[in-house]
Parts: structure tokens; sequence; C-alpha cells
């Protein structure tokens, strides 16, 4: 008999609390790397890394707990033999229910005959059992695959199990920080480009854990788009004018409207029509009316094609900026919505097609061309608005007509043979052109809140202003840029206070780079759009540190909210650090 050794769920309990402690990320990075030395087969380790980012299933498969913090209450007093609000109570005292458990097994008065030990494996697999059950009896059974779970848990691992049946583990692990340390574990650092690369186009770390694991860099290599798994989007630079677009493209460009919408992936798989937002989520429940047209005006039967959903006046056709579609975000009677706010689809990109397989490594043209023949245009659906300038004037030209439109500006792309589809990346081969243009900075700049201070006066109690930080991207940190307190009404204000609380941390996250010592750290989470008069020099940011001058960074100044919580960013998405010292350079070469 081939007996199978699996890793203890204590072992990994251990490593997360080494986690927990280390203030940096080289610490953290070579903690994981003893850690994945240590699982036992390509299933194994894909289920650690998904138990280190606290998620049984990436986002895009839709699947989640379900589990509130009633019930992880009622499934601590089962295991530990204790009523629910002697749990309650000493929760509202600690705040933490990682810490409830840990005390409250700790302290059990029931023990189950059988003890039987934990291990990696199993705690997965119940977790994904929780996630499947639904329908009637579905609290009850959820709450008795979980007290099962802490009945045979040690303190220790009862912290970490009911931390993340609330979905908050707080390690500070994130997806990047597991791609180098898989890279060093399972080969060298020089793997790294090609395990990102991989990432970019299969955005599942159980599943890249387990290729790298079972098949090394060969495998990695080989990774390429699949219909379900949303790839990484690609994005765009920016510059201020047409001039300096038309000189950084050769002129070899097309130019395409902006569309103030929400970006969807689509995929279709025969019947299956699956919607992916730009964070990568599973959102096809809010677009049933896209479904629909997808099927009916696309042609083919397995495609992947992206587009940009934009809200329009269902009596005047006229189209409408993108609040309009947050209505969309309900769960319940998504019908009316669907009637009340149509939208219609701008598709501007296709990444897959059953006749020619993966288009991603092909030129932006040739992917044009195929979409424009797949799709059937009317009001519903049709491929965005495009130009091919031949001067700078037809620039100039474009972009008035698309502001005229209701757009926002312009997306110049190059055409030349090198216009690949970069997944997950930032590049030159896109640039964005704002109406916002020369209006204080030219953009607007989407930062991290990483810290939070509080105010005197009127704001009293609740913290006023927050540490807010950009992302350094190279090596997987966040690093400040300024202060901001204004532009937020006091229903923001309370609305901050209750995220910053659920996010707060005592000590500084092992990822935050920062000189100010706020009044209490947060977790980085919350993406906030964030305007300022310019960009300057400050000895008391960590944002390009020793870049511009040798003991100071830069900062925002005047920074302001401007509203509107990016909710579909995640931290990882927000502006990164070199973005700002571009915007520095380029701010210099206006103004001298
Ligand atoms: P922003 O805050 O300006 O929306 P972003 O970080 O979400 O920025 P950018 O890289 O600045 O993304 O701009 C690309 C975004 O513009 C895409 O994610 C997409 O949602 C939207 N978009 C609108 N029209 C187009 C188009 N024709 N081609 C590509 N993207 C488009």
């Amino acid at each position: 008999m081939v007996f199978m050794v699996r890793m203890r769920f204590l072992s990994l309990a251990k490593y997360f609390e080494k986690l927990e402690l280390t203030s940096g990320r080289i610490e953290m990075t070579n903690i994981l790397v003893d850690l994945f030395r240590e699982a036992k087969s390509s299933e194994e380790i894909a289920k650690i890394t998904y138990l280190l980012i606290g998620e049984i299933h990436p986002p895009y498969i839709g699947l989640e707990l379900g589990l509130s913090e009633k019930l992880i209450i009622r499934s601590i007093a089962i295991a530990a033999g204790y009523d629910n609000k002697e749990v309650e109570d000493f929760l509202l005292k600690v705040g933490d229910i990682g810490k409830v458990a840990e005390e409250f097994i700790s302290k059990r008065k029931q023990y189950s005959l059988y003890i039987e030990e934990l291990t990696v494996e199993g705690v997965y697999n119940t977790f994904d059992k929780i996630c499947r059950i639904s329908g009637e009896g579905a609290i009850t059974d959820k709450v008795n695959y979980l007290s099962g779970l802490l009945i045979n848990a040690d303190p220790l691992e009862a912290r970490y199990l009911a931390r993340i049946a609330d979905g908050n583990l707080r390690l500070g692990v994130a997806d990047m920080t597991i791609l180098d340390a898989l890279s060093i574990a399972f080969g060298s650092k020089e793997w790294r480009k090609d395990v990102e690369d991989a990432y970019n186009v299969m955005p599942d770390i159980g599943k890249i854990a387990s290729i790298i694991y079972s098949g090394g860099l060969e495998a990695i290599k080989n990774v390429d788009v699949t219909i379900g798994i949303p790839v990484r989007p690609m994005l765009a630079e920016r510059l201020q004018s047409p001039e300096e677009i038309w000189e950084k493209t050769g002129g070899k460009l097309i130019l395409e409207y902006k569309y103030d919408g929400e970006r969807l992936q689509i995929h279709r798989d025969n019947d299956n029509v699956y919607i992916f937002s730009r964070r990568l989520e599973n959102i096809t429940n809010q677009f049933p009316d896209v479904v629909e047209v997808v099927k009916r005006n696309i042609h083919g039967e397995r495609f992947i094609v992206e587009g940009e959903a934009v809200a329009v006046n269902p009596e005047t056709g006229e189209m409408l900026p993108f609040q309009v579609l947050m209505h969309r975000k309900r769960k319940y009677d998504i019908d009316r919505i669907v009637k009340e706010i149509p939208v219609t689809l701008k598709l501007f990109d296709v990444l897959y097609h059953e006749d020619e397989g993966s288009l991603i490594k092909k030129p932006l043209l040739k992917r044009r061309k195929l979409l424009e023949r797949m799709v059937e245009p009317d009001d519903s659906i049709s491929l965005s608005e495009m130009m091919i300038p031949n001067s700078i004037d037809d620039i100039w030209k474009f972009f008035h007509l698309a502001i005229e439109a209701g757009c926002e500006g312009l997306l110049c792309k190059s055409a030349g043979e090198e216009s690949i589809y970069q997944a997950g990346a930032r590049g030159w081969l896109w640039i964005k052109f704002k109406r916002d243009y020369r209006a204080e900075l030219t953009d607007t700049l989407d930062l991290v809140v990483v810290g939070a201070l509080y105010g005197r006066g009127r704001k009293g109690g609740i913290p006023s202003s927050f540490l807010m930080a950009v992302y350094d991207k190279e090596n997987d940190v966040f690093k400040t840029v300024c202060k901001v307190g204004t532009g937020f009404t006091d229903e923001q204000l309370q609305l901050m206070d209750k995220m910053v609380r659920e996010y707060r941390l005592d000590r500084k996250p092992a990822r935050v780079e920062s000189i100010m010592t706020p009044d209490f750290w947060i977790e980085p989470k919350i993406v906030l759009e964030i305007t300022a008069a310019e960009i300057t020099i400050s000895p008391v940011h960590t944002c390009g540190y020793g870049v511009i001058e040798d003991e100071a960074g830069l900062a925002l100044r005047f920074p302001r909210f401007t509203g509107r919580f990016r909710e579909d960013k995640a931290p990882e998405d927000a502006t990164t650090e070199k973005e700002v010292i571009e915007m520095f350079r380029m701010q210099r070469k206006i103004i001298g």
C-alpha cells in the first residue's frame, strides 16, 4: 500500500504565525520558500497557496464561504462547549475572531472522543464543501463543518481557521510575494519573469503553484490563455499631448475612443458565457443582457473578447457616465435594472478564437480585423470607434469627437508588429490621453490607504485623514506619497471609519515602507481616487525615495479625495511608484 504523507495543518499554522510576526518583505519571502519546499504534492501546494491568501477559490470562480460572524461564533461555541453569548461578549472585547477561537479552544469544556489530526488537505476540502453548500439546511451544515474542524483543532489552528472562515486572514501575503517565493523554492530568482508572465495569463495562484511544482520552468513557459480563466488586463500609460504621443509611437498607431464604462472580459465556451471584471471577478450575473447579445451577435462558439460596457439613456441612446453602471452591482431585481439602465458593449480586443487559438502574441491590427469579422453590430454591440491618424492634427480632431460623444478621451494604441496584448502590464503600447488634461495634475491617482490619523475638533473620535501609498511593482511593496484629509463628506468619513476598522493593524504591515507613523496602520486593501495640484519633493515620503534627490522622495501637494472609491481595483492595481516618478518628470518638462 502506498502511504501518502500529508502536511499537518498545525505545521501550516506555525508558518502563518511566523508570517504574522514578520516586518519585512524579504523575510516574508524566505519563510514562504521554506514552506513551499515542505509541500508533498502538486495538489497540496495549490491548497497551501489558497489558504495563505485566505481564499478557498480565486475570485473568478465566484464561490464564497458565506459564513457570517454570527455563524463563526456559533461554531466556536459548539466546538468549545460554551454559550453563543459568552463567545460574542469576548469578541466585543478583543475584536479579533481568531483570538476568540484560540482562547475558547484552549479552555474548551468539550472534547471529542476521537481527536482527528487536521491536515492541510482535510481543512481545505472542508472549506471547499462549505463553499458549495446551498439550499435548505445550508446554514446548519456550514456550522457543522466548521465546528467539526474546530473540535479537532489546536488553539493555534483554531486562530487561523476562524480567520479564514471570516475572510480576514491578515497575513499580508499577496500573489506577487508568492510568485517570488515559488521561483526561488523550485528554481531560482531568474525564473521570476517567466513565472509572472504565466500568472498574467493565468492569474490563479494555486494553479501556477502546482504547475511549477510538477513541471518546472518548461511547464510555466507553456502556460497560455484558457477559456474560463480570465487574463489580467492590459493597461495604458499616459501622456500629456498628441505631440508626445506621435513621437512615442513613431506615428504608427490607431486611435480609439476611451469609453467611460466598465471593462468586461467575455469568455464563451459553447453554451456558457462568463463575464469577468477588471479585478477578474465573475460578474456574469450582473449582465444577462450582455450574455444574450454575445450569443446573438458574435460569430463563433469558443472565444475571448474584451470591451467596455457603457450605460446608455434608454430614450436617447446617449452614453452615460460610469457611476450609473454601479446600480448593476445589486444582487436582486437585476431584470428591472437591466431595463432601466441598458448598456451598449464597445468591443476593442480579442484574445482567443477557436480557429486561431491564442491571439495575445499577435499584432493589434490582426486582432482588430478578426474582431470586425466576428461581430454583427447593432445598438447594443459594436466595435470601439477607431481611426488611423495621418497627423498630430488628426489626433486632436478625433479627441474632440470623443469628448463630444461623452467619452473620457482617447486610447492611442501602437499598431506596429510588436503590438501584442501585454497581459497584466501597463506599458507604452497603449497610451491614454484624457479630458482633464492640464487641469491640475493630468490624471487622477488611485492610492492605497495604509494608515489613519485622528484629527482635532469636529471629527472627534473617527480618523480624519489617511496615509496614502503607491505600489512599487518591482519590489511588491507600498510606499507613502501623501496624507489626505480633504474632499471627504461626513458620510464618506463615517464609511471610511467603518472600512479602516476592518483592516486596522497594530503593527506596520510587512509590505508597507513608511517614514511617517500614523495613529494606526491599515492593511493595504482600500483604494481611493485622489487628485492633487502637483508633485513635489518631500523628505517624509518613501515614494521615489532617492530617485530624484538623494534623501527625499515625492509627495502630492494639496491632495484631495475625488469621492470615488476604486472598489474595482485591488491594491496592486493602484498607481505605481514608477508612474508618479514619470508624472513628476513630465511636470518638470512642462513647468520647467
Ligand atoms: P482609469 O482610472 O483611467 O479608468 P485604469 O487604470 O482603470 O484607468 P487605464 O490603463 O488608465 O485603466 O485605461 C484603460 C481602461 O480604459 C481600460 O481598463 C478600459 O476599462 C477603458 N477603456 C475604454 N475604452 C477603451 C478602449 N477603446 N480600449 C481599451 N480600453 C478602454
